[in-house]
Order: C-alpha cells, then structure tokens, then sequence
C-alpha cells in the first residue's frame, strides 16, 4: 500500500479535537462529514475503520466481540510504558478524573523517542485492537498486555488520550450514533432515511459508510439484514383506545401481550441464537429454547420473534423469574427444571430470504406454515381479527389474556412491514393499567363445594375524605393455594357475622390489587368498581390510614377516561 494510503492516526485525533471543540450538533456533523468524505477519497481501504473509531468503537453494533481489556490492565500497561508505578497513574487518573487526560499528562513525562518512533497509522492502531479482543484461553491478560503496551509505545501523548479512552470506550466527544449517521448521509449525498434504514438492517455503521461511499443510495437500499446478526426490534406505541385504534388500521390483528422478555432467534446451519432487545447472546443460557426452535421449525436460515415467559402449571407468573434464567451461568439444567419457559412467536423476519418487508399479514400465515408448535412450550401468539364492526373480539382477547395473567393485548396493523428499531402507529399495546391500589378487606364469600369452608372472594374498600370506609369490589384471584389459606387463617378471628356465605370482618388485611379497568358502578359504596382485579400482595408494611382513597380512584378514572 502507498505510504500516503496509509493514514496517520494523529489525522484521526485531530478530528476528536475538533469534534470535541464544539457543543453543537450541526457542527460536528459538518467535521464529521468533511472527515469521512476526505478518508473516502484518499483512503477508502480504511472507511469502514474509521467510521466506527470516530464512535470510539471497534466492532459493528450487531458483533458480540469485546476487547477485554479492563482499567487495571490499561494502567498497567500505561505504567509500563511510561515508567511509573501504576500506583501513581492510578493517582493520575483520580487527579484528572477521566483516563484520557491522565493518559495524555503522564504520556508527556515519557523519554522521548519519539524522533526515531515510526508514526502510528489509523489501521495499524485498529488492527491491534481487533487483534486484542481475539486473545482467549491462557494467558490472554498477558497476551492483551504485550500488544497494548507496544502500542501504546508507539504513542504521542495526544494519541495516548485517545488511544485509552477508545480501549475503554469512553470517548467523550460528544459524538453519538445519530451524528454520525447524519454525517454519513451528508458526505455522500444520500437521504437521510436510507442511511437510517441501512444501519437498522446491519447494525454496522461501517458497512454503511462503505457502501455509502462506493454504490451511493441505491446500494445502501440494498442491503438487507441477516440471519446470525441481530436487529433491534419494532417498537410499540401506547393504544389510547383501542376502536379507535383498529378503525384507524381498517382492520387489525391483535394478540396476546405476554410479559416476559423478547427474543430474536436466529438459525444459520445447524447454529440457534437467541439474542434480548440489546442485541445481547442469551442462547447459553436458555438451552431448552434452542432445543425447542430446532424441533419446532423447518431447518432453513431463518430469523424469528416472540416473547418468553415463564409459567407453572400452565400459568404465566412473575416476569423476575426470567432475570434469574437469563442471567445465569451454571446450574443451568437445574434452573430449567425450576424455572420452565414458554416461548410464544410472533414474527418471521427472515425464512430463506428476507420477509420483513412483506405485511405482518403475510409473515403470520408463514409463521404458521413453518412452525410446529409444541404444546405449552413453544406457541404462536393467540390472535384474533377484529375489524371496526367486531372491535368486541378485541376486546374479549384483552379481557381474556388478562384473566390468564398476562399484560394485556398488541394491536397490529396487518399491512405493516417491519421496521426494525422504529415506534410507530403500526404496532400498538393496550396494557392493563399498570396502576394498583391497596385496598382493605372488610369481608367475605366462602366458595362452594371442595372450597365450601375457605372464602375465596374477599370484599375490599378504601377511604373517603373523611376516612370512612367505601367497598370497592370483590377479588377473588391472583392468590394461590398457600396464600389463600394464610388469608382464611388470617381472616378467621376478624370475622365478626356470617350471613349463610357471607361474611363481615373487622377492616385490618391490606391487598394491593391490580385491575384492567375502574368503572361506574352503583353496586359498591363508592360508586366505583374494578374490573378484573386481581391481589398482586398482601401488604403488611402499610396500615388503614395509608390505604387508597375515593379520590385516587375518581383520578384514575377521569385519566382513563382521557387517554
Ligand atoms: P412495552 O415493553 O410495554 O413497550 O411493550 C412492547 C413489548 O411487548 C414488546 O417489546 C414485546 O417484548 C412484548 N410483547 C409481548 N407480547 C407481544 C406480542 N404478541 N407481539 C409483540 N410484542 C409483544
């Protein structure tokens, strides 16, 4: 390669200067933009590297690679290089609060040798950082050591401040992935959304900023996303009513909304990757899903969706479990006994080609050809149609979903692409309102048959302003079988008449209780009741004065009644 080819890296760090010398957005898109355009035209062979370093990376948003290297090792090798004790550039750093400046001072303290010293290069400089994180097994920390201290041996102090904040990754110059793309659009002509839809489908600003520079918007158009790297999802917006939502859709497909976490499966050859939102591997994890997927699908390369929960007898129950499953490292076949999972798909973003550009209508029925589903293992989202005129059905699958305990319902326009990373009025979510209120029990039904002697209904109440006590409704689920019986034991010295089943008890019990909905309602004292509420807890840190009051709930209504 021509020397000139070979670009200095002092190149790369007068651009951090400059972006850093301003606060404003226009201005550092314009550097940027100025910087890449210039590396295009003198040394293309480097754009991609360069693209991602002005980010202070290494690897493309979609790679799981890492550098390894943590601040201990950086100073080590800091001191090393510098010839001081990594005690005093631990000093150092703590003096100027930020490793860069700490790096640039003691870099200045080292003999020069600087005459005789071959400049550092741009590649040369990203290609030991690639060269870093493919260290593994014995020794690495050794091994990453070596290189990062003949690197940085080769530094000026202005590169050294750069050089550790990239290690790092802490660049701190303000510059963001929105810049950068605005930047890229701007040197090579190009409209902003087609960048913005590139990186979406690569995740790979470099690739980007490549193909930007060699085949203008028609080639970045073309570029489309792959199974084994991961997209960001489509986002959902909030549902303010769900009519008016499916009337503005013509029709919509809603499914069930299942709370747990998302997951983007990806097939390449005999290979499954489960990856989270972020984008982040969890497949170790989860081993059973993997197992489930490649039984459950057609082997081809192929990129699915859905959400994972976990449930017990059939029952969704608390989303925290999950965290435990994911973040787990060992005693994993334990833990999949323990804590067993419940994958529910709802997209096909990929099947031997990409599908995200077809209607979601479409992807389902594709969903369904090639899924197998296993029974309370692996399953397809329960979906209804609704139309303007059957809007009930959605309304019957919300209250349905939330009986089962799930969050509630998506409402999903049928001719909607996928569009990775967007929120938009394509895909909307009605929850059940997140809200709960702590209510006191002030009585009681008992069940009939096997459950003739528990009561299985309690009456709850709040507090008006004059701390009088107001029914509310009747609960009578979200408890299992341990709690209920705790509560009768609990109840059974607070029971002051019975009435055939019913029962009046002295106001003591505190529930939090979630529902889906506060209506009018003259059959309680307050005028108000719940629908579908369910005891999320019974509160024992609380007392009667701290429960809700008439005028909460009369808010929440009037809010509901807005949104
Ligand atoms: P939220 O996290 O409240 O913004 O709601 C959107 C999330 O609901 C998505 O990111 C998914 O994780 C989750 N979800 C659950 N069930 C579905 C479904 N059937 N379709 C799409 N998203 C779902």
């Amino acid at each position: 390669m021509p020397p000139e080819n070979n670009m200095k890296y002092q190149k790369l760090v007068e651009l951090y200067e400059a972006m850093d010398s301003t606060t404003k957005r226009l201005e550092k898109t314009a550097i940027l933009s100025e910087f890449l355009k210039m590396v295009g035209e003198k040394d293309p062979e480097n754009l991609p590297e360069v693209t991602l370093l002005s980010l202070g990376r290494i690897f493309p948003t979609w790679s799981e690679e890492e550098l390894g290297i943590g601040s201990k090792l950086l100073m080590k090798a800091i001191s090393l290089v510098v010839g001081v004790s990594p005690e005093e550039v631990e000093d150092q750093i703590r003096e100027s609060g930020d490793i860069g400046y700490a790096s640039q001072e003691l870099f200045q303290r080292k003999v020069q040798s600087t005459l005789f010293m071959r400049p550092l290069t741009i590649d040369k400089v990203y290609q030991n950082l690639v060269k870093i994180a493919d260290i593994t097994g014995g020794r690495s920390q050794y091994k990453k050591l070596e290189i990062l201290r003949e690197l940085l041996s080769s530094a000026t102090p202005h590169e050294a401040k750069y050089i550790t904040r990239t290690v790092l990754e802490e660049l701190r110059v303000g510059v963001g992935e929105g810049t950068l793309k605005d930047a890229i659009a701007r040197a090579f002509n190009i409209p902003k959304e087609v960048v913005e839809r590139a990186q979406m489908l690569t995740n790979d600003l470099g690739l980007v900023a490549k193909v930007a520079r060699e085949e203008g918007a028609s080639g970045l158009r073309r570029l489309t996303l792959k199974p084994g790297k991961p997209v960001k999802p489509m986002l959902a917006q909030l549902s303010t009513d769900y009519q008016i939502s499916i009337r503005d859709m013509g029709y919509a497909l809603c499914e069930t909304k299942y709370d747990g976490i998302r997951v983007q499966i990806h097939r390449i050859n005999d290979e499954i990757n489960i990856f989270t939102r972020r984008l982040e591997n969890i497949s170790p994890a989860l081993p059973e899903i993997t197992e489930y997927i490649k039984k459950a699908i057609k082997p081809a390369e192929f990129i699915v969706e859905g959400e994972i929960i976990v449930t017990k007898e059939g029952k969704p129950i608390s989303f925290q479990y999950i965290l435990q499953r994911v973040r787990r490292k060992y005693d994993i076949e334990r833990l999949r006994e323990e804590i067993p999972l419940t994958l529910y798909l709802f997209d096909v973003l990929y099947y031997q080609k990409p599908t995200l550009d077809e209607p979601l209508k479409d992807r389902r029925r594709l969903l369904e050809e090639i899924v197998d589903i296993i029974p309370g293992k692996l399953e397809l989202s329960k979906q209804v149609k609704a139309t303007p005129q059957t809007s009930d059905k959605a309304l019957q699958l919300f209250n349905e979903s939330i009986e089962e305990g799930h969050e509630g319902v998506m409402l999903k326009d049928p001719n909607a692409p996928y569009t990775p990373g967007l929120r938009g009025k394509k895909m909307l979510k009605w929850k059940a309102t997140p809200e709960t209120l702590d209510l006191v029990v002030v009585g009681g039904t008992y069940g009939t048959g096997k459950r003739a002697h528990l009561i299985g209904s309690f009456r709850l109440a709040l507090q008006d302003e004059n701390k009088k006590l107001k029914t509310l409704a009747h609960v009578a689920t979200g408890l299992d079988d341990k709690t209920l019986q705790e509560l009768n034991d609990m109840s059974e010295p607070l029971i002051t008449l019975k009435v055939g089943r019913k029962v009046e008890m002295v106001p003591s019990i505190i529930m939090e209780v979630a529902f889906s909905e506060i209506v009018k309602s003259p059959e309680y004292e307050s005028g108000y009741s719940l629908r579908f509420p369910v005891v999320k807890r019974i509160r024992t840190d609380i007392s009667i004065d701290d429960i809700d009051t008439v005028e909460r709930v009369e808010s929440i209504y009037q809010n509901m009644e807005i949104l």
